[in-house]
């Protein structure tokens, strides 16, 4: 038998949730955002979902190319742009869209040879200080692509640091949209401003064409533990799961694992599960962090290993050997465990985890509930 673990990837849940950023943003199209290989879900996996989404955004070649393998013919958005001038041809054969945030690939397009004029996103540093030319340079940059014949259309865009939160008091997106709105407000062309959480959170302030939809497609929630996946009505994309390989039981005084650092106070029965930090679980998870023995909840105990993690079993006399562990995602007889709960136990988001899904870890595709 194969060692226990498995990654689930539910196809319906990500149609789900690109439903939900439709609705919230009815006027707007969406891009499914799908770098880092689908947030770790795997591109080929999730694709027969998000090609209902009016467009697909990333930022790695090699990802664009597979997606126009796969038979994806609608927009494909690079959301970094090109790296080196020769990227410009791979834009022109594959018909990607593409971000220009600095001078260099205003230049590398002024020396590109293309039959056919290329579409590309303009972007605003409206205060990310990430990417972007920054509100004086901005019309510059705006007035040199436009005077260029390998540029047809020029849309424009720009990425809120603090749509998940308050800031200074404010919405969080209050100064950037500001900025965006003055220095863009008689410039033509379509805008890209919200990512997951200014859609779910600020939609009626902006208006987007597009909005860029990446953790929530994913099920993930931004602004966890604000909010949760049940107040956006999100559904998580991803299950991690294992089973328990081992049972001990503890009398009071004994430890559990590397650097003993839980100590039993009371008798107490664990079990250990295949999956440690080499399959993706974070390490850096205390004692205590939920998880779902046979879908109900329970914490871990002691440090997380490289292969296994150890379970509490107390309370839970009906689960043992063999018994199912989910550590995040959706467990048995409908129980959810999200990963926003798990990634702030490990003192980080939803994000990597999702992204850092082992490869050694086997996927299965969902495509039905
Ligand atoms: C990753 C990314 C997004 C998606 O962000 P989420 O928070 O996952 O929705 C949107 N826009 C840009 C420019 C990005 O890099």
């Amino acid at each position: 038998m194969p060692r226990p673990i498995e990654a689930l990837i539910h196809v319906p849940a990500i149609a789900h949730n690109l439903a939900r950023a439709r609705h919230l943003a009815p006027d707007s199209k969406v891009w499914a955002v799908v770098k880092a290989n689908a947030y770790g879900h795997g591109i080929a996996n999730t694709f027969e979902a998000v090609r209902s989404a009016d467009g697909i955004a990333l930022l790695d070649f090699a990802e664009a190319k597979l997606l126009r393998e796969l038979g994806w013919r609608g927009p494909i958005l690079l959301l970094e742009g090109c790296f080196e001038p020769r990227d410009l041809e791979l834009c022109s054969r594959l018909k990607l869209w593409h971000t220009v945030h600095c001078e260099q690939q205003i230049d590398w397009l002024a020396m590109h040879k293309t039959h056919e004029p290329h579409r590309v996103f303009l972007k605003l540093n409206s205060g990310m200080n990430r990417l972007g030319f920054g509100p004086q340079a901005f019309r510059a940059a705006w007035t040199r692509l436009n005077a260029l014949p390998q540029v047809d259309e020029i849309s424009l865009m720009t990425h809120f640091s603090d749509a998940d939160a308050q800031r200074l008091g404010q919405c969080g997106i209050a100064e950037q949209l500001s900025v965006f709105e003055k220095v863009a407000a008689d410039l033509p062309g379509e805008r890209s401003l919200s990512n997951s959480a200014a859609t779910l959170r600020h939609n009626s302030r902006v208006r987007s064409d597009w909005v860029r939809a990446g953790i929530m497609t994913y099920g993930g929630v931004p602004d966890f533990p604000e909010h949760d996946q049940a107040f956006w009505d999100l559904r998580p994309a991803m299950t991690l799961r294992s089973k328990i390989i081992a049972v001990q039981h503890l009398q009071p005084g004994d430890t559990v694992g590397y650097g003993s650092s839980f100590t039993a106070e009371r008798p107490m029965r664990i079990g250990v599960v295949a999956c440690g930090y080499a399959d993706g679980y974070p390490r850096h998870c205390p004692s205590g962090t939920p998880v779902l023995v046979d879908g109900k909840r329970s914490g871990t105990v002691g440090r997380v290993s490289m292969d296994m993690l150890a379970v509490d079993l107390s309370g839970l006399p009906q689960t043992g050997f063999g018994s199912e562990v989910t550590l995040w995602g959706q467990g048995p007889k409908g129980a959810l465990l999200s990963i926003d709960e798990v990634a702030l136990a490990g003192k980080t988001i939803g994000y990597e985890l999702m992204c850092a899904l082992a490869p050694r870890v086997p996927v299965t595709v969902q495509h039905a509930d």
